[in-house]
C-alpha cells in the first residue's frame, strides 16, 4: 500500500465492505432520543494532515456524541490544571464497563482514567471549579474546532439529567471521599450537557485533528474561516505535542473502555466511542477518521464502527502498530 492511499476511494470501499453487516448490535436505549435512532445508519469520514478530507454514508447527520466529548473536556481541564489533574483521577484502563462503581469504593474515589464515567466525571467537576461558564467553554472550543452549527442537544441533556442515577452514585461516593470540588448537580448538569453535543462524522474527524498534528488544529478552509479573503486559515495550537501525545496514549488504552484491548489488537488506533454509536481514531501524523453507526455491542461500542475502522486500517495500513 502506497503511503499516500486514495481516501476517497477508500471510504467508499469501507462503507461497501461493512453494509451487508449495518443493523447489527443494539442502540441504546436508557433513554427516549437515542432509542428512537434508526439503527441502519452508517457514516464514515476520514480527514488527513495534508488537508485531504473524503466521507461517505451518513457522514453529514448528526448524532448524540455521548462518551466522545470526554476528550474535548480532557483537553480543557488538562488547559486548566496542567498535571495537577493526574492528582485526581488515574491513567490506567479499568477493564470494567464504563459506567462501574465497582473499583471506585476499592480505590477511595479516585477513577482509573478520565475517559470512563467516574473519570468524566472529576474532569466535569473540574470545569465546573475553573470555567465561570463551563458549557459555554465547552461548545466555544468544540465550534472552534469544527463550526459554528454544532450545539447541545437540550432533549438528549434532560433525559440524560432524568436517567442519571448511577451517573450520580459515582459522583456522591467521589464527593463522600472528597473527590468532587462542587455540588453532584452541578457536576452531573455539566456531564450530562457535554454527553448531549450533537456533531456528525465530518465534524468528529475535524474536530480531533490536533490529536493527529502535535496538537496543532488547522481549519478547514471556508468562506467562515477566512472572512471571505480565500487566504489559508491559520493554525492554532491547542495542546502541546507532548500532551497530544499523551491523550492519544490514553485513548488507546481506555477509550473503547473493557474492549480496548481487542480495539488495540483489531484496529491499533488510538480512538474515542460513545453510545450514540460514534466512534473516533486518530492516526498520529496522518489524520483522523469519524465512524458512526448506531448498533451497539456488550461493551457499548458501535459494532459496525469497529469493523469499519478495522478495514479502514487493513486498506491503509496506517496503524500505529
Ligand atoms: N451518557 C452516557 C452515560 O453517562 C455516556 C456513556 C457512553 O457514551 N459510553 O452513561
Amino acid at each position: 500500500m502506497s503511503s499516500q492511499p486514495d481516501i476517497a476511494t477508500i471510504v467508499q470501499r469501507v462503507r461497501d465492505e461493512v453494509a451487508s453487516r449495518i443493523g447489527e448490535g443494539r442502540v441504546a436505549d436508557y433513554i427516549p432520543a437515542l432509542a428512537h435512532v434508526p439503527i441502519d445508519r452508517f457514516g464514515i469520514a476520514v480527514r488527513t494532515s495534508c488537508g485531504q478530507s473524503a466521507h461517505a454514508g451518513d457522514a453529514e447527520e448528526p448524532f448524540s456524541i455521548q462518551s466522545i466529548s470526554k476528550v474535548f473536556t480532557l483537553t480543557l481541564a488538562l488547559q486548566a490544571r496542567g498535571e495537577a489533574l493526574w492528582r485526581r483521577v488515574g491513567k490506567e484502563p479499568s477493564g470494567d464497563p464504563f459506567n462501574s462503581l465497582l473499583q471506585l469504593e476499592h480505590e477511595c474515589g479516585v477513577p482509573r482514567n478520565p475517559l470512563i464515567n467516574a473519570g468524566a466525571l472529576v474532569v466535569a467537576d473540574c470545569l465546573v471549579s475553573d470555567y465561570e461558564k463551563p458549557l459555554d467553554a465547552l461548545l466555544s472550543k468544540v465550534r472552534s474546532l469544527a463550526g459554528k452549527r454544532i450545539a447541545f442537544d437540550t432533549a438528549v441533556a434532560h433525559s440524560e439529567l432524568a436517567t442519571a442515577d448511577r451517573n450520580a452514585s459515582m459522583a456522591h461516593l467521589m464527593k463522600s471521599f472528597g473527590n468532587l470540588e462542587n455540588s453532584v448537580d452541578a457536576v452531573l448538569d455539566a456531564y450530562c450537557h457535554q454527553c448531549s453535543l450533537s456533531m456528525n462524522c465530518c465534524e468528529l474527524a475535524a474536530a480531533l485533528g490536533y490529536l493527529a498534528d502535535c496538537g496543532s488544529h488547522s481549519p478547514v478552509a471556508s468562506a467562515e474561516s477566512t472572512q471571505g479573503t480565500g487566504a489559508t486559515p491559520r493554525a492554532t495550537q491547542i495542546v502541546d505535542a507532548a500532551r497530544a501525545r499523551r491523550i492519544n496514549a490514553l485513548m488507546l488504552t481506555c477509550g473503547t473502555y473493557d474492549r480496548a484491548g481487542e480495539f488495540a489488537y483489531e484496529v491499533g488506533l488510538p480512538a474515542k466511542s460513545g453510545v450514540g454509536g460514534g466512534i473516533v481514531a486518530v492516526i498520529p501524523g496522518r489524520g483522523t477518521v469519524a465512524v458512526w453507526s448506531p448498533g451497539l455491542g456488550e461493551s457499548g461500542n458501535s459494532v459496525v464502527g469497529v469493523e469499519a475502522l478495522k478495514r479502514f486500517v487493513a486498506l491503509t495500513g496506517w496503524s500505529v502498530f
